[in-house]
């Protein structure tokens, strides 16, 4: 597998990052060339709308604009009890570090076990 940089594109995040600094720089350079300037709601939500817009159509094939299933967001693995050593499979949201422990019921940190 090739993993250079030439053949990667920005995250969607990175990308909607560049064209929302793009889309305001555009729309403040037609007022002034100051750097700090006031804006109101419904034009900073033009310039959010048209760098979304420019995200969903160059990542269409990733479908972001379409609602996520909470379940998606969710991981499971086979953990281990920082107290007890109790052993179980955890169905978590991802990117949670405690768990109450089935066997001493504390609120603990946990290992990732690699099932062999
Ligand atoms: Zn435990």
């Amino acid at each position: 597998m090739d993993n250079s940089w030439e053949n990667h594109e920005p995250s969607p995040i990175e990308f909607m990052h560049g064209r929302l600094m793009d889309e305001f720089h555009k729309w403040r350079k037609e007022r002034t060339d100051e750097i700090i300037v006031p804006i109101d709601g419904s034009e900073f939500g033009k310039i959010v709308v048209a760098a979304k817009l420019a995200t969903y159509e160059k990542y269409k094939v990733l479908g972001l604009n379409k609602a996520v299933l909470k379940s998606d967001l969710w991981e499971s693995s086979k953990v281990k009890c920082d107290l007890c050593n109790r052993e179980w499979v955890a169905v978590r949201p991802e990117g949670i570090e405690r768990l109450e422990c089935p066997n001493c019921h504390n609120m603990v940190s946990f290992e990732n076990i690699n099932n062999e």
